[in-house]
């Protein structure tokens, strides 16, 4: 038996006195991470500039040396130090010591992904721009609790107990909890460690099968029985939805900040991005979970994450393809977890590798430019575009795997 971490997000009903706590939690939260990014990015130029990050690598530095050097650089366990100083001295000792340590982990993590490439530099964050969000971490039996005969009451530590709307449909140990306030509704994420059973993993269907994402097609799947399968993308209602967010936001910068009708079109404006997020994260889910479950290897073009979020308010590139690319981005995020949970293996294509030229019967290349039809200048062979990509991506796999 295996263990998998599941998340279910529940609404909840809060009552006033809660609604205060983790109102009080949000900011705090802010002003801890905030503060150990100020820390971290100090300590990190102090750092850079007197080249220590190279120092600690010196193989002729004695070891004691060494261990205190790396007690000096910027990293979670540094900055926590750092930061816990001014906490005991201020109106925060009330706050429960969990939303420190998890605002801390946040952080680190926050830099974590941006040496990895996978985000940019952590940002400060604003009143304005904040998500309203808090996380409590199990630390014992009684930080985290359900109570009550249907289980139905949840209890965090130092605040009030709040009501699920929906029964927690995992059996095992919930490791946190996210609160969140999404404008008007309440919500708690539940992470849950929970005993998987084999026995749910299907028989896959087939070995391997190659992916060839785009724009006017999602996802073009081509697996190794030959067998075709499309994903329509739903680009068109995304963009007309990303427009309109264009749209509140340029009405909300002629308005008086704060005023009545600010607010009016900012809720407009978040309730847009929610539905955005909304289609988007159902259309990834709806692949990811076909590939998963059906295939034990699955290929794809590695895709240049960084270039990525650096282009991301690159408008000259098109608005549908940098909606599509944030399409493509969580599907290699929502991939790289699920192939865990379903014993499958993501392979990744080189992004060089030339999936659209190549010609899927004779091998030879053919430039095709944005021609929806691929026609081989060698044999003739005509075909999909996206057909003819995802064959050549899933023999790829094969070749990477030795199938
Ligand atoms: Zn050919």
């Amino acid at each position: 038996m295996s263990k998998k971490i599941i998340t279910q997000k529940i609404q909840i009903k809060v009552s006033k006195e809660a609604e205060t706590e983790f109102i009080k939690n949000f900011g705090y939260r802010r002003w801890i991470y905030n503060k150990g990014l100020e820390k971290w990015n100090k300590r990190y130029q102090y750092c850079r500039d007197n080249n220590l990050f190279e120092k600690v690598k010196d193989p002729n530095i004695s070891d004691q040396y060494r261990k205190e050097l790396k007690k000096f650089l910027p990293s979670e366990r540094t900055i926590r130090d750092m930061v816990s100083r001014y906490d005991k001295t201020s109106w925060r000792k009330d706050r429960p010591m969990i939303i420190f340590q998890s605002a801390i982990s946040d952080l680190a993590r926050a830099f974590k992904m941006f040496h990895s490439g996978y985000s940019g530099s952590p940002k400060f964050i604003s009143k304005k721009n904040s998500p309203e969000s808090c996380r409590y971490i199990r630390n014992n039996d009684y930080t985290i609790q359900l109570r009550g005969d249907n289980k139905r009451r949840l209890k965090l530590v130092k605040t009030p107990e709040v009501t699920l709307m929906e029964p927690v449909k995992y059996e095992g140990v919930i490791k946190q909890v996210t609160i969140t306030r999404e404008i008007d509704k309440w919500y708690a994420s539940l992470t849950i460690e929970t005993k998987s059973n084999p026995k749910e993993i299907p028989d896959k269907r087939s070995e391997i099968c190659g992916v060839d994402l785009g724009v006017r097609t999602f996802a073009t799947v081509y697996d190794d029985n030959g067998e075709i399968h499309t994903f329509n993308s739903q680009i068109d209602k995304l963009e007309k939805l990303y427009y309109k967010t264009k749209m509140y936001n340029r009405i909300m910068s002629r308005k008086i900040k704060g005023s009545r009708n600010y607010l009016d079109t900012r809720i407009k404006y978040q309730r847009t991005w929610k539905k955005i997020r909304n289609i988007r994260s159902n259309m990834v889910h709806q692949l990811t979970s076909f590939l998963v479950r059906n295939y034990n290897y699955i290929t794809i073009e590695d895709l240049d994450v960084r270039e990525m979020i650096t282009n991301k308010n690159n408008l000259s590139k098109g608005i549908r393809k940098t909606i599509a690319e944030s399409c493509f981005y969580e599907v290699k995020i929502q991939l790289e977890y699920k192939t865990q949970f379903f014993n499958s293996e993501l392979v990744q294509v080189n992004r060089y590798f030339p999936s659209t030229q190549i010609c899927s019967d004779c091998g030879k290349r053919t430039k095709i430019g944005r021609s929806k039809t691929y026609k081989c200048r060698s044999c003739e062979h005509t075909l999909d575009r996206d057909i003819n990509a995802s064959i050549n991506i899933m023999r790829e796999g094969k070749r990477i795997k030795d199938i």
